[in-house]
């Protein structure tokens, strides 16, 4: 079906809302509870139009499109509405961009840049404050939360760890972990779905504070080395530099989400501890070997075991970060070639 949206004739789906319509046709409206994956909120209001033959304003995200609907996003009253939602957004919590690690990546942002709202207008004598920087990876500032919803939705209905809420009330409405605690002492599980769904820097990555600006990152698409289920993400990089890790939204087999060691266990890659070359243990000493002496001296081992004790007497164990093909490989090794059926794999840990 076809609807306008601006002026703009838009091809649309039945079963789409007004703001996926315009989305889907690069129509810009501010919106900052709506997210693909946590789905329609309600809650912030931003998104509202005059619609023809619709009295008052209209919430554009929970709104089906219908054959002929003539939307206006840009009216007065629309923009009017927009604009006094963002200021109070912006009014009412500590919102210093130039400091934010959002900066240049903030819906909220992006949203006063269109409405062309400069400073935020109101003078508020309680503006919302309130670190929270308990947790191993996540910093918690409360000053930014818009209550969107969308870290909510995020944790109860995507990653279904069911650990974040709305709590309080009014001006005090502010998320909360379990029962009010701490991040760091919540049954939070660091997955940074929350995270990756907050529009604003409410939720932020610790290891990329300070560590560079969102248009100095170039986005590299990659699968984690952690385990078979092969997430798909997206290293952000400073130069050689990782400065934070993201899901692929569009991506399977995740969709965006990632697990703790996913999101944020890519120090490693940097350490100096890691093995560059096979080592043999020598008289109680680990010493250098090239890869032929190792592979030799394993294989030397294996037939002398078989030789003494029969081929059972040998377990293969697949390593969790090794593609599945080099899996298929080890196994068939082990039962083809040494001939046993012990092989397992150390994901399961
Ligand atoms: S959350 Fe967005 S609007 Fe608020 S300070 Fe950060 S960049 Fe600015
Ligand atoms: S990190 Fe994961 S488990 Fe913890 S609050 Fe966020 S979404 Fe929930
Ligand atoms: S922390 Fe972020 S995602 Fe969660 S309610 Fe606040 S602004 Fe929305």
């Amino acid at each position: 079906m076809k609807i306008t949206i601006n002026g703009i004739t838009c091809e649309t789906a039945a079963g789409q809302t007004v703001l996926q319509a315009a989305r889907a046709n690069g129509i810009y409206i501010p919106s900052l509870c709506y997210h693909d994956k946590t789905g329609v909120a309600g809650k912030c209001r931003v998104c509202v139009a005059d619609v023809e033959e619709m009295r008052g304003l209209q919430a554009t995200c929970n709104l089906p499109v219908k054959e002929g609907m003539k939307v206006n996003t840009r009216s007065e009253k629309a923009l009017e509405a927009q604009r006094l939602v963002v200021d109070l957004l912006l009014s009412t919590g500590s919102h210093d961009c130039i400091a934010c690690e959002k900066n240049g990546n903030c819906e909220l942002q992006d949203a006063a840049y269109y409405l062309g709202i400069e400073h935020p207008g109101i003078q508020y004598a309680d503006v919302k404050t309130g670190l929270d920087e308990s947790s191993a990876f996540i910093r918690v500032d409360r000053g930014k939360c818009i209550s969107c919803g969308r870290c909510v939705a995020g944790c109860n209905n995507v990653v279904v760890n069911e650990v974040l809420d709305l709590g309080w009330r009014g001006h005090e409405t502010s998320i909360v972990f379990d029962t009010d605690s701490l991040m760091g002492e919540s049954s939070c599980v660091q997955c940074g779905e929350c995270v990756q769904l907050c529009p604003v820097g409410a939720l932020i990555e610790k290891k990329a504070i300070g560590q560079g600006r969102s248009w100095e990152l170039e986005k590299i698409r990659t699968t984690c080395p952690y385990c078979g289920v092969g997430c798909q993400l997206y290293l952000h990089m400073k130069g050689e530099q990782i400065v934070r890790v993201t899901g692929v939204e569009d991506g399977a087999p995740n969709k965006g989400r990632l697990c703790v060691k996913g999101r944020f266990g890519y120090d490693f890659i940097y350490s100096t501890d890691r093995l560059t070359s096979p080592l043999i243990k020598e008289n109680g000493a680990f010493r250098e070997a090239t890869w032929d002496e190792a592979l030799n001296l394993v294989a030397k081992k294996f037939k002398k075991i078989i030789a003494e004790s029969g081929p059972d007497a040998i377990a293969g164990v697949s390593c969790a970060r090794s593609i599945n093909e080099d899996s298929y490989q080890m196994q068939k090794l082990f039962r083809a070639v040494i001939g046993t059926n012990n092989v397992d794999h150390c994901a399961r840990t």
